[in-house]
């Protein structure tokens, strides 16, 4: 449970308002502590126990985990609310794909190429699995390791490394300790031997349990040993179980702010079902139960994409329309005499437009107008795609100097707007009213770029 600025100020120092930390009083600067807006390093006055003490308390209540390195790396946790119309889920689960080093070495080629080949452009993003899971089954280290050092060397991916042998699990780490791996199981019977190792070269943990309380003295104790990058697998066995323990696990760090158990969790359908079909569903169900990370077995294209759409559903923040940037497009090479659009900067709309343009063939500049994610009729209604807002758009971003003429195609739906666009732009472009819909692009592109040429 968060703690609030009325809570803070009676930890602060109470001086005079010494203004030092940049605020005029004690109070508003315990108000801004509370919302995340600046730091208990910003008061000089706190002793070094009131500032930990602060640290932890301003925590959130889930903790942030990093897997992997750069561009690759999958964040999970730091979420705030249990429920997606509360605000927003954060952070998506990773999608790992699991590889067993008793899979044959075509199978282990062809589960690499895979992951990194099925991506999915969709609207602004692309969509992917994201981690690899080798898995130690073989009982020869030496091959384990092999495969790690494979994954290691053809991806750039972070990795879930899974061995129940100590000895092969930080041998695996050391190899890929750069990527920030996830050191998969850690559980009662080994904590005690694993401390030191994983303190050795830290990266995060995945910590099972047979039940929920047993992860508690796990998480409390690597905690206490200054490990704190924790992943929770409570061992549910079927779906009954791991909603059941997922929404306990989530109720208990954001409802009642349990620290133990403030950890995002791992979940592998890959474990709990032979079938194909039921361990994706499995997966389909831990998307919006809160999973951190979901393991698969295997998965195709017609298996894989409907999982990240759902994922990119889920945790596609409600509150915002995906929008692109403001800025003109280029579709295809477009020349001096090529047509000039404008667009509102839904997502959806750019992509309609820019997509339907692209079929013509016809290159031309596509000018997003930023509309805070509106499609064009409700950005129009709602004043954000007006005449005179579109003409200052157009004047600045540098359209003009790409073209010779000075023809500027509108969509039909707002028509209403061109007169105040022509003035706008000082009369210097003659305003086109285009086709109502995306799907007239096709049959009047051709012969107004024509009319450019002539
Ligand atoms: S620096 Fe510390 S003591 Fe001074 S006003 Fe800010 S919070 Fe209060």
């Amino acid at each position: 449970m968060p703690i609030s600025g009325s809570e803070i100020v009676k930890m602060l120092p109470g001086r005079k308002p010494c203004k030092e930390c940049g605020f005029p009083t004690c109070f508003a600067f315990a108000m801004k502590l509370a919302s995340g807006g600046t730091t208990v390093d910003k008061c000089p006055y706190l002793s070094e126990e009131v500032k930990a003490r602060l640290v932890d308390l301003l925590a959130p209540p889930i903790k942030l985990v990093t897997i992997g390195a750069g561009e690759n790396a999958v964040k999970v946790g730091n979420e705030e609310v249990i429920y997606r119309h509360e605000k927003t889920f954060v952070h998506s689960p990773g999608i790992a794909l699991l590889i067993s080093d008793r899979e044959d070495d075509a199978k282990i080629e062809e589960k690499i190429k895979k992951i990194q080949e099925l991506q999915f452009p969709w609207v602004s993003v692309n969509l992917k699995a994201d981690l690899l899971a080798p898995y130690y089954g073989s009982g020869n280290k030496n091959r384990f390791l092999a495969l790690v050092k494979k994954i290691y060397d053809s991806t750039n991916l972070g990795m879930v490394l899974i061995s129940e042998d100590m000895d092969a699990l930080f041998a695996a780490r050391d190899i890929c300790a750069d990527r920030h791996p996830l050191l998969y199981p850690i559980t009662k019977e080994n904590v005690d031997e694993a401390i030191l190792k994983i303190k050795a070269n830290l990266t995060p943990v995945g910590l099972r349990g047979d039940s929920i309380e047993e992860l508690v003295p796990l998480t409390t104790k690597l905690k206490d040993s200054g490990i704190e990058e924790l992943v929770l697998n409570p061992g549910s066995k079927n779906l009954l179980e791991a909603i059941r323990d997922q929404t306990f696990i989530r109720r208990a760090a954001l409802k009642h702010g349990f620290r133990p158990l403030g950890y995002p969790t791992i979940a592998f359908p890959c474990f709990m079902s032979q079938d194909g079909l039921k361990e994706i569903l499995l997966a389909s169900a831990y998307i919006p139960k809160w999973a951190g990370i979901i393991v698969l077995s295997d998965f195709d294209q017609y298996s894989l994409l409907p999982l990240l759409v759902q994922r990119l559903n889920i945790y596609t923040d409600p509150r915002f329309p995906m929008a692109v940037e403001e800025k003109y497009y280029e579709v295809g090479e477009p020349d001096e005499y090529s047509p000039v659009l404008v667009t509102s900067n839904w997502a959806l709309t750019y992509f309609l437009v820019s997509s339907a343009v692209e079929a013509t063939k016809i290159p031309a500049y596509v000018c997003v107008k930023d509309a805070e994610g509106l499609g064009v009729l409700s950005a129009w209604a709602a004043g954000k795609f007006s005449g005179d807002s579109i003409g200052t758009f157009i004047k600045k971003c540098g359209v003009a100097d790409k073209v010779k003429h000075r023809k500027l195609v509108i969509p039909g739906k707002v028509a209403r707007i061109k007169g105040e666009l022509e003035d706008a732009l000082n009369l210097e472009w003659e305003i086109i009213v285009g086709p109502k819909e995306t799907t007239g692009i096709g049959a009047f592109l051709p012969g107004f770029a024509k009319q450019l040429k002539g």
